[in-house]
């Protein structure tokens, strides 16, 4: 590994630290070696943190020359994200810890992804977050595993999140945002909505945060075994969006996974309505056309 911190002199983001690193690392293997390059960039050690209020902390001399990564034991996903979190602290000189020398970061901290406007502590914990996500599933790297997949299925969430190491629903917020078609996933937690990721292209889920999943979902009409992913199911659109009443409701269909803890994962595809062929347009208009004259 080539890399030092001369390559990463004047990045002072996090998506142009990212792009210095892959600069200079151009062959970066799937998983991403994380600890391998804190060690190339200045981090001496990477410990245990033993505490129940923190998930992960950094330890800097004044220089910030070196640097002591702490992280909780737990899953590998999880312990992987919590490093590359604390090396963003490291890297970026603009993030000034709350007490001197001493990063310490809350598992909310390393789930937060926007920040109060005017909010420094917030910002820095997005941004270290930003990179995290950035450099344990690379852009590129993403893309060419995703190449492989056709139809979306949750199945393929399950293949990124091994191979990259990283969490099942780190993994989920990739895939929506990186497959073409128009899909949003969304993670229940003991029956009641908790957190949804869409495409662009996906427009607003109707169930607001902490309502229950509509009882007419594939995730209560059908049983469903731990860690196997459903079949994929046509489902009635307006139980996830809005459909306008003159519209013709496009097609919509989920996926269920479910977890051993309590959580689930849904994936909904959404299928744009078909267009009207001429001879349906035809029939339609004659139809409203004898209504309209009474002649029925
Ligand atoms: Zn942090």
């Amino acid at each position: 590994m080539p890399i030092s911190r001369r390559d990463l002199i004047g990045a002072g983001s996090p998506e142009a630290l990212v792009k210095r690193i892959l600069q200079a690392e151009p062959n970066l293997p799937v998983p991403v070696p994380i600890q391998e390059l804190c060690a190339r960039l200045g981090i001496l050690r990477i410990e245990d943190l033993d505490s129940e209020e923190f998930e992960g902390g950094l330890v800097i001399d004044a220089e910030r020359s070196e640097g002591t990564i702490l992280a909780r034991r737990g899953g590998e996903p999880r312990r992987r994200f919590t490093i590359a979190h604390e090396l963003a602290h490291f890297l970026m000189a603009h993030h000034v810890p709350d007490h001197p020398g001493r990063f310490r970061c809350r598992s909310s901290d390393l789930r937060r992804v926007t920040a109060k406007e005017g909010d420094q502590r917030q910002r820095r914990e997005v941004e270290a977050n930003r990179f995290a996500t950035l450099m344990l599933m690379p852009p590129h790297l993403l893309r060419g595993a995703m190449a492989a997949f056709r139809e979306p299925n949750l199945q393929h969430v399950l293949v990124l999140a091994r191979d990259f190491a990283v969490a099942k629903e780190a993994a989920a917020r990739a895939y929506v945002q990186y497959h073409p078609e128009r899909i949003a996933i969304v993670v229940a937690g003991n029956g009641r909505v908790q957190r949804c990721y869409r495409a662009l292209s996906f427009p607003d889920i109707i169930c607001a945060v902490g309502s229950p999943v509509p009882t007419g979902s594939l995730y209560h009409t059908s049983p469903h075994r731990p860690n196997i992913a459903s079949d994929i199911a046509a489902c009635s659109s307006d139980l996830w969006i809005d459909v306008k009443r003159d519209l013709r409701a496009p097609d919509l269909y989920e996926q269920v996974y479910l977890q051993q803890n309590g959580f689930a994962m849904i994936l909904l595809r959404l299928e744009a309505a078909p267009e009207e062929s001429a001879e349906e347009r035809r029939l339609d208009e004659g139809w409203r056309h004898r209504f309209h004259s009474g002649r029925r």
